[in-house]
């Protein structure tokens, strides 16, 4: 009998897994795949870590985060600075001086770049924007929305920005500084030799069972454990019953190049419509220290999940919210299974909000 049967070894459960442990619980870990770690999972390539489920970049502001995380490896300095590529175009990113200073050649101070953008929204500004349209419009302008915004943000989630909601590009910084950093946190980082090693410390001396999909021998581990911590999709557990959640997948073209260096940065964004990836990730360049004389890229599809697909990111819209909340009533009036992590919370997290909740969880158990 165990006390904790955890379903999923990604973040949230690995971590669950590692706290429990400790407190000398016994607990299982079902891994429905063929290895541990979920979507951070990095498998080594000819000497390069790649990022088998797409780009995973460390950062928080959350210095306990940060503490806690690096107990289980040491992070080297990479700063996230993707540029992107419309047309034959070069801008850097996030929305900064080096973009603008290129877009506009007349523009070389921060009024003159802010003068710019205020002429560029004036018609259209939105006080209280509805949706990612108005609110990139809002924040850049017009330029920079139909240059590096509109067919990136169409191609990764398969609809318009009119009908996206208006926190998805809050995400991104503008600044008025020539700093290319992605985020604004204060910690940022890529753990030295992959994150696969940190699930792997995590879950040492933890029994582990893989290829196995608990939801269907539900029934058979259930009778084996106390509780369950279950941090696979919310609508699956409960089969779908009030019609599945949407969510956006990822399709990856990963390739191993004859090359030391293919596009001399770690991500390029193709904004343009017409190019059918949203992004060529290439892996090399999120570490210092690979000597490889290869290289390995991964082209991005985004697509609309269908049943059978790995769900990636969730669509916080109105709509699947509402049936969301109709999924987390369910799950309310259960008695031992707690439902954690991106997927069991239909969350578009980041990693550091995922430890959070997993050890926030793990604390509030007596
Ligand atoms: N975005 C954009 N152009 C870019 C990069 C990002 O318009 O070149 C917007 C887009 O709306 C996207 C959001 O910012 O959905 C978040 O993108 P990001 O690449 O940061 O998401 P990730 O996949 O890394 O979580």
């Amino acid at each position: 009998m165990y006390d904790y049967l955890i379903v999923g070894s990604g973040l949230y459960g690995s971590i669950s897994a590692y706290e429990l442990n400790k407190k000398g619980y016994k607990v299982l870990v079902l891994e429905k795949r063929n290895h541990i770690g979920g979507n951070i999972y990095t498998e080594n390539i000819c000497d390069i870590n790649v990022h088998k489920y797409g780009a995973h970049i460390f950062h928080t502001s959350n210095k306990d985060v940060w503490n806690y995380i690096n107990q289980f490896a040491e992070f080297n300095n990479y700063i996230n600075s993707p540029v992107a590529r419309y047309k034959n175009e070069l801008y850097n990113l996030p929305f900064n001086m080096n973009t603008f200073t290129k877009l506009w050649p007349d523009v070389f101070t921060p009024s003159e770049a802010k003068a710019k953008i205020e002429a560029e929204r004036k018609d259209s500004y939105k006080e209280n924007p509805t949706n990612l349209e108005e609110q990139a419009i809002n924040l850049v302008g017009k330029t920079i929305y139909e240059k590096l915004i509109k067919g990136y943000t169409a191609k990764q989630w398969g609809k318009k920005c009119s009908e996206l909601p208006a926190f998805i590009i809050k995400r991104l910084p503008v600044r008025f500084t020539f700093d290319n950093n992605y985020f604004n946190d204060r910690y940022q980082g890529i753990p030295i030799g992959g994150y696969t090693k940190i699930i792997e410390k995590m879950l040492d001396g933890i029994e582990v069972k893989l290829n196995v999909d608990y939801l269907k021998e539900k029934d058979k581990y259930n009778k084996i454990a106390k509780n369950i911590i279950y941090t696979g999709a919310l609508d699956a557990y409960y089969d779908y019953q009030y019609g599945a959640l949407e969510y956006r997948t990822v399709r990856f073209e990963t390739e191993i190049l004859d090359e030391v260096n293919h596009q001399g940065n770690a991500v390029i964004n193709y904004t343009d419509y017409e190019v059918p990836y949203t992004r060529i990730i290439e892996h090399k360049h999120f570490e210092f220290d690979s000597t490889s004389p290869k290289t390995i890229i991964s082209k991005e599809y985004s697509k609309t999940w269908e049943k059978g697909d790995e769900p990636y990111y969730p669509i916080n819209d109105e709509k699947n919210n509402e049936l969301y909340n109709k999924y987390k009533d369910l799950a309310n009036k259960e008695s031992n299974i707690h439902f954690g992590g991106r997927l069991g919370s239909y969350k578009y997290y980041d990693m550091d909000k995922v430890i959070l909740e997993a050890l926030n969880y793990i604390n509030s158990i007596k």
